[in-house]
């Protein structure tokens, strides 16, 4: 029997004109170094049609790649919503990548328009002479003439974005797209190798954003004010743009002032009730507010940790001296990101709910999961078994853009390079990514739980481990510490430490005091560089 409802497609057009009436009140708060600057979604939402039409008449008129070179700010949302909805494909370029790996991406993606913040067009435009495919640069924000002389060679046209909307009208009717389109890309941080472009569709956007705002998810509703952190050229800022549109939550937007300092300020100020970020920024936050207990935190209710392991450490200091709740996430650039959360299983407190929380999380409920073990065998989700997790999903990729990577997938799964266990009622615990993971001996030693414990030092600010090869075992831990600002701290106190937390033969023998832990384009450790800078004999080692 057919069903009879009606087949409507899902497509960010809907989320676009849904967000910007229904809830035309909410606001997008970008801030700058004079403060806030605010628009309410009905405001950007006449802005988007305007864009729509100023990008029509730049020739963007089917499927071709608009990039952006920006922060999180206003005019950022306005393309993440407009591009997409008018048949157009976003491309939000991470403005961290190295020159190399950025110039190689826009030419794979063939972007053709790219709209950069001014703060970046210095550095943009070194980049241009390369990017084969870019005929129009869009710039947010005003810049002196030789910058402007800059973008401009080559014979490119170079445009005001205020200018270019003000001059349009403000109707705009929104094709009507089949929902499997491609939306948007992103491309992952390719620690190895090129980055590998990853292609959204409308309806893979659509059903993330949903899923963000279930209670088993972010839980995100209308009166929520966002600290939008996380970048929105990293995995979609986690679904936080389209996601605050259905909900009618506020977004606050930081633009470049991602320090702790401004940070703390716009929780106060905009009274934020929750937010995203990696766990290098929460922690330098938590630093922060521990040293200025005057900053008022009380609206801030809970937010989001995820894009590498967060250190129980961490969450248990937020919540117990700031009262602010940390949930441990867990996704991909592959799926869009989100695969799990660790909102605890209902009716648990104290001890036993943090045995859930601090895990990766527990599965969405449109991801399906599989661990997969050396031999290729599925195993058991007894909270025991470890292996490969291999996800599938409407928000998960099943191919790479123009690059095939068959090693990335098996029978139609995405396998992920993330090692764990699952538990009966679906909660991820991660112990490592598969190339990371240390063998010693036969054994394995997790990374992750050697830096969970170091962390939660009283002394130590940072600590990541890596695995170096050993003449004895193979391979052996290598902890490169950071200590906190005025405190001292020794190889023998550490590992004394260690012993009470873990396996003693887990104990590292190698220790590296560093004045900061190598990060990637996208704020998590970067223990290639570590690991490379062992091998080269640039780090200066203890033996303990
Ligand atoms: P990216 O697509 O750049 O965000 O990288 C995705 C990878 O980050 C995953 O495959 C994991 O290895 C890692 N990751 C993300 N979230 C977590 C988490 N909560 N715990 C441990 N690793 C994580």
């Amino acid at each position: 029997m057919q069903s009879s409802m009606q087949d409507v497609p899902l497509l960010i057009s809907q989320i676009l004109e849904y967000g910007t009436t229904v809830h035309a009140a909410s606001e997008v708060v970008t801030w700058t170094a004079d403060g806030p600057r605010r628009s309410t979604y009905g405001e950007m939402g006449r802005d988007c049609k305007r864009l729509a039409n100023a990008l029509r008449s730049l020739g963007v008129d089917g499927d071709q790649r608009v990039a952006t070179f920006m922060w999180n700010n206003e005019e950022h949302l306005e393309l993440y919503l407009t591009v997409p909805a008018m048949g157009a494909v976003l491309h939000a370029l991470n403005i961290r990548l190295f020159p190399e790996q950025l110039i190689y991406v826009a030419n794979h993606a063939q972007d053709e328009v790219v709209v950069v913040d001014s703060s970046l067009a210095a550095p943009f435009a070194k980049l241009l002479p390369h990017l084969t495919s870019v005929r129009h640069v869009v710039v947010n924000g005003a810049v002196p003439d030789d910058v402007r002389a800059a973008l401009a060679a080559d014979g490119r046209e170079v445009h005001d974005y205020r200018e270019l909307l003000d001059a349009q009208s403000e109707e705009f009717t929104w094709p009507q797209l089949d929902e499997t389109t491609a939306s948007s890309m992103c491309y992952t941080s390719g620690t190895t190798g090129n980055p590998k472009g990853v292609v959204y569709s409308h309806r893979s956007n659509y059903l993330h954003a949903m899923q963000l705002c279930m209670p088993s998810g972010l839980g995100v509703r209308q009166g929520d004010r966002l600290l939008a952190v996380v970048p929105m050229f990293h995995a979609n800022a986690w679904g936080m743009p389209y996601g605050s549109l259905l909900a009618g939550a506020t977004l606050v937007m930081p633009d470049r002032f991602l320090q702790a300092e401004p940070l703390a300020t716009m929780i106060a100020a905009e009274h934020c009730t929750g937010g995203a970020a990696v766990p290098t920024i929460w922690t330098d936050l938590l630093r922060h507010l521990d040293e200025h207990p005057e900053v008022d935190t009380t609206s801030m209710r809970e937010v989001i940790v995820g894009g590498s392991a967060c250190p129980p450490s961490l969450m248990r200091a937020f919540e117990e001296r700031h009262d602010i709740r940390v949930l441990h996430a867990w996704g991909m650039t592959e799926m869009s990101p989100l695969g799990t959360i660790a909102v605890p299983p209902a009716g648990l407190a104290g001890e036993q709910a943090w045995s859930y929380r601090e895990t990766q999380g527990r599965l969405s409920a449109l991801v399906q999961a599989r661990l997969v073990g050396p031999d290729g065998s599925v195993m058991a989700w007894d909270g025991e078994a470890v292996g490969e997790l291999e996800v599938k999903g409407p928000w998960i990729t099943g191919s790479y853009y123009l690059d095939d990577d068959p090693e990335k997938f098996d029978s139609g799964w995405l396998r992920t390079g993330d090692v764990g266990t699952l538990t009966p009622d679906g909660f991820l615990r991660l112990t490592d990514r598969a190339k990371d993971v240390i063998k010693s001996g036969g054994e394995w030693i997790s990374s992750v739980d050697l830096e969970n414990a170091l962390m939660g030092h009283p002394k130590v600010k940072e600590a990541s481990v890596v695995g170096v090869p050993d003449d004895r075992w193979g391979e052996r831990p290598l902890a490169a510490i950071v200590v906190l600002e005025g405190q001292e701290l020794t190889v023998e106190e550490l590992r004394t430490y260690l012993a009470d937390h873990v396996a003693k033969w887990q104990v590292p023998e190698r220790w590296a005091f560093v004045d900061e832990v190598p990060k990637t384009s996208v704020g998590k450790f970067d223990k290639k560089v570590i690991r490379r800078s062992y091998a080269e004999g640039k780090l200066e080692v203890t033996a303990g």
